[in-house]
This record gives C-alpha cells, structure tokens and sequence, in this order.
C-alpha cells in the first residue's frame, strides 16, 4: 500500500483524477462564456486567482486539462472586457441572480452524526458540530464536515420554495433557471432572464425582501384578527397564498404541529382538528372561525409565513461582482462534481454527481463517520484497512482522513 506523506503528496493524487476527469469529459460552458471573468482556486482558497477569460468553450477545456484546477468558478456578470482590471476597467454590462443555498445555513441534527472536529489545543476529537471544544473551549477547531441525504433534503426543501416563487409570483419561465449543485452542501440556481440582466443591486435586494417575505405584513395583507376577516384563497397574492397554504395545511397536519404554530396546548389541538371543516370552509370564504384563545391565528398565520419565506445568504445573493463555480467541474473539497442538473425531485447528488465510480480502492481510513453514496450506506470506520468505492477514497483523501491507499 502507498504511504500517504504530507500535504503536497495527497494535493498531487487529487490533482491527477481531476486532470483525468478533464480529459476524459468536455465540459459544457456557460451562455456568452466571452463576457465572463474567470478565477481558480487552490486547495485552500476557492478563488486564489482571478481575471481570467476565455474566448470559447474549447479554450476552457483545453485549460481545464492542462491546468486541472482545484475550483474553477465564472461571474455572473457579463463584461466587455472581462479579463482587464481592476474591476471598473472590465465594462459592465449586466448580470445573472445566483441563488445559493447551503445546508450550514440551517440548524440540522443530522450534523451531530456525521460532523466531527479535533481540537488544535487539547488535542481531543470530538463528533457532532460546536463552536468551541466541548472538552477545553478552544475554539481552534479543525472540522470535518460532511453530508447525508438528511442535510440535502433541508435545503432541497428551501430550493423548492424559491423556484415556486419564482416561477408563480414572478411569472419566470423554468427554461430561464439553471439548477446545480453545488458540489458540497448546498444548491445554486442561477436565473438568466433578460429582466433581470439589468437590475441594480438596490433592486436585487427588493427581490430578496420579498423572498425573505420581510416587508410583508399580515394586516396590510388583508388579515383582520378583531373582525375575523381573512383575504380569500384564491387571490393573487402572497395573503391569498397564506390562506391557500392555510387549508392545507389543516387538512393535513397533526395536533403536535398545530399545538407548536399555534401555542394552544395538544388536547385542544386535538379538538380543533377534529372539525377540520369547520375550518377550512370559512377560510375559502375569507372568514377565519372563531377560536377562543386570543391569538391563535395571528401565531398561526405569523409560523406560516416563516415556513413560506426563503432563506437566502443576503451577502452573496445581492453581490453583482462575485463569481461561483462553473458547472459540472470538480470541487476538490469532495470530488464531487458541481453539477447541472434538469429535475430537482429525481435529482440525487449522492449519485448523480459523483465522479469517479468505476473503481475500488483499498483504503487504510484514519476516521470516517457513517456515510452514504452510490445507494449504500459505509461505516463509520476508525483505523481501519477496507475496500471503498473510489469516489468515497477520494473524498476522505480531500479531508486527509487516509493513512494508506492501494487501487486494484
Ligand atoms: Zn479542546
Ligand atoms: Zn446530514
């Protein structure tokens, strides 16, 4: 078995299959790749350099390999002169929105099973995410995160939101959105619509308040808890939909879901639920039923809301100038493959984007948690000598969780 010696000697394998990947696949460029900036990433910075261009998608391809880059991302803004700098001399002429979403953005248990860190102070290896060493409260951590179908199912879940805004309040045509992994923990949809080319970045944040459903207020929304007056389903607007998601949402729920929207207490959840129809027949007329606790439906209406607003990353969402990852190239984080995708039900990352699947690699593992791909589920293993599907080796090597490897 090879010895893995050091940090340059695990960048120089990882390197190599990414250079094989490039060889083997032409990766398809993104629309008007002439008006993009490109940069490249080391291992530890995702973009270490930056300015780049190319003229057509076979330049691309030929620098990815040569170069075989460990991150390689474009701008979603559009540019005269994309390569010039700095930033003022490029000639701006428009931009795509980028939404990205992240599982880190969300509070997940599952992170408590296949997250772990070593503390740099005491020395100590922990499982599960923390801030600080639970063992000394050092804060000097060396995570090792990873993902699970639980993590990518929560952000899925927030993807869905954004696209059925996007599609039904906005009124953009799906065959504008691109979808992609991310290659990691989250998802990016990247919007190409020539409305949205032009907005300035004031007007990209006015979107995302309206995502977030920041500015919008139940009473202004038609809502009157006083005179039990509700706006009617069917209305074209973000209250009609509230009252839409409303009927549904009793029809379907369970007391312990009502109880914690509400704050009423699970034997009178009990209760209410039981008349559903009670409920929902006033609703469709927009009337709430009368509830005798005081603010059943303004807790109600006010959790409803939470659960349709999107949950953006304001910073990047808004920023015109930034770039992100090209899709369906390598991200040396996981060998995984940022990919590009059609259909988000059927879409699988644990399957779809995994590159390198053809082989086996025998693998002395230092620590891996209990992890899922290619339909199986492995560990978790600690110093242990196994067999491993070559994209799960390649995955612990980019975490430096590998003593020693051998391909059959
Ligand atoms: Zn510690
Ligand atoms: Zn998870």
């Amino acid at each position: 078995m090879e010895k893995i010696r050091g940090k340059e000697h695990r960048e120089k394998i990882l390197q190599e299959k990414i250079r094989q990947h490039y060889e083997k696949n032409t990766i398809l460029a993104v629309p008007k790749i002439e008006e993009r900036e490109f940069g490249v990433g080391s291992f530890e910075k995702k973009i270490a350099k930056r300015h780049m261009y190319f003229s057509d998608e076979g330049k691309l391809n030929s620098y990815l390999k040569r170069a075989a880059p460990f991150y390689i991302s474009y701008s979603t803004a559009y540019y005269k002169e994309p390569e010039k700098q700095p930033m003022d001399k490029k000639g701006f002429l428009g931009a795509d929105i980028v939404y990205e979403f992240d599982s880190t953005d969300f509070v997940l248990k599952c992170r408590n099973k296949h997250d772990f860190y070593k503390c740099l102070d005491c020395g100590k290896t922990e499982t599960g995410f923390a801030e600080k060493c639970i063992h000394c409260s050092s804060s000097r951590l060396l995570r090792y995160d990873f993902i699970c179908p639980e993590c990518l199912e929560r952000v899925k879940i927030e993807t869905y939101k954004l696209l059925d805004v996007l599609t039904n309040d906005f009124g953009i045509s799906p065959r504008n959105f691109s979808l992609n992994y991310s290659g990691n923990r989250g998802y990016h949809i990247h919007l190409r619509d020539k409305e949205i080319f032009s907005l300035d970045e004031n007007a990209r944040l006015e979107l995302l308040n309206y995502l977030a459903l920041n500015d919008f207020d139940l009473s202004l929304g038609g809502f009157n808890f006083f005179d039990n007056r509700a706006p009617k389903p069917y209305e074209k607007s973000i209250a009609g939909k509230l009252v839409r998601e409303a009927i549904i949402f009793l029809q379907n729920t369970k007391p312990e879901k009502l109880s914690e929207y509400t704050g009423v207490g699970l034997k009178r959840a009990k209760n209410i639920l039981a008349k559903s129809f009670n409920l929902t027949k006033p609703l469709q007329e927009g009337r709430l039923p009368r509830i005798k606790e005081k603010d059943f439906w303004k807790n109600f209406f006010l959790s409803l809301k939470q659960d349709l607003s999107v949950n953006l990353d304001y910073q990047t969402s808004k920023d015109i100038k930034k770039l992100i990852r090209h899709p369906d190239t390598i991200h040396v984080g996981t060998m995984f493959l940022a990919k590009r995708f059609k259909n988000l039900d059927s879409f699988d990352p644990l399957t779809d984007a995994v590159a390198f699947r053809d082989r086996e690699v025998k693998t002395e593992i230092k620590r891996m948690p209990r992890l899922f791909l290619l339909g199986n589920y492995y560990g978790p293993y600690k110093n242990k000598t196994i067999n491993l599907p070559e994209a799960l080796f390649l995955l612990l090597l980019s975490k430096d969780l590998v003593k020693s490897f051998e391909y059959f």
